[in-house]
């Protein structure tokens, strides 16, 4: 019997060279290990600079998203990404530094995981403790998706149409919501 595959974003990001291989190498590597898990990468965006988030904490990043179907749980499929990041030997020596890749789950179908309570209770961190404590599980929707043009501009690319299952909000609703300032730092590659 097969099992069902669920439609799914990833953001991609890197601000570090590995090796020889720019930010730009990093994700076209990283596009090619999905497909080596058994995860069919059906759209990949186009690739971004854009300035380090927090600003002045480290260089531009390259950014970009891909939607992918998967018959892995959301589980399985975080602990894949972060094993092709650990390709990448990327670490967390602190919050929001410098990393060779950093891949995040930004969607799995329409699924709120692990419940709502919680994905509120990241979604509301200030900013003050977004800085300082680090989720220990899973949060989907990634909770800082509808904020972030490097998020919202390369989903535009790929899913303009994907609706956002707490805030009811498509990706072009959410990206257009966003101030001029943050729009203006997307430059595509
Ligand atoms: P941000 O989450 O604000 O983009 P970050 O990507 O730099 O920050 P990481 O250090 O990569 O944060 O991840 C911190 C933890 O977040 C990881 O241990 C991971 O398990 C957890 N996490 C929770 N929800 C998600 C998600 N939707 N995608 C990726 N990681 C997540
Ligand atoms: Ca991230
Ligand atoms: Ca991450």
């Amino acid at each position: 019997m097969s099992q069902k595959s669920t439609l799914c974003l990833i953001g991609l990001g890197s601000n570090e060279p590995w090796g020889h291989h720019n930010s730009s190498e990093i994700l076209i590597s990283s596009i090619y290990s999905l497909r080596q898990n058994n995860i069919a990468v059906l759209k990949i965006s186009r690739f971004y600079k854009t300035p380090c988030f927090p600003k002045g904490l480290g260089p531009d990043y390259v950014n970009a998203a891909v939607m992918v179907s998967s018959q892995l749980d959301a589980y399985s499929l975080l602990a894949v990404l972060h094993l092709i990041e650990e390709e990448k030997d990327r670490t967390r020596p602190k919050r929001w530094g410098k990393r060779t890749l950093d891949l995040d789950l930004l969607a799995f179908g329409s699924h709120i995981l692990p419940n709502l309570q919680a994905y509120n209770k990241w979604r509301y961190l200030s900013l003050d403790l977004q800085k300082k404590v680090v989720p220990d599980r899973l949060i989907v929707p990634h909770p800082r998706l509808h904020e972030r043009s490097f998020v919202l501009g390369p989903l535009m690319d790929i899913a303009p149409d994907w609706h956002h299952p707490v805030l009811s909000q498509s990706v072009e609703q959410m990206f257009s919501a966003l101030g001029s300032q943050l729009l203006e730092e997307l430059l595509p590659l």
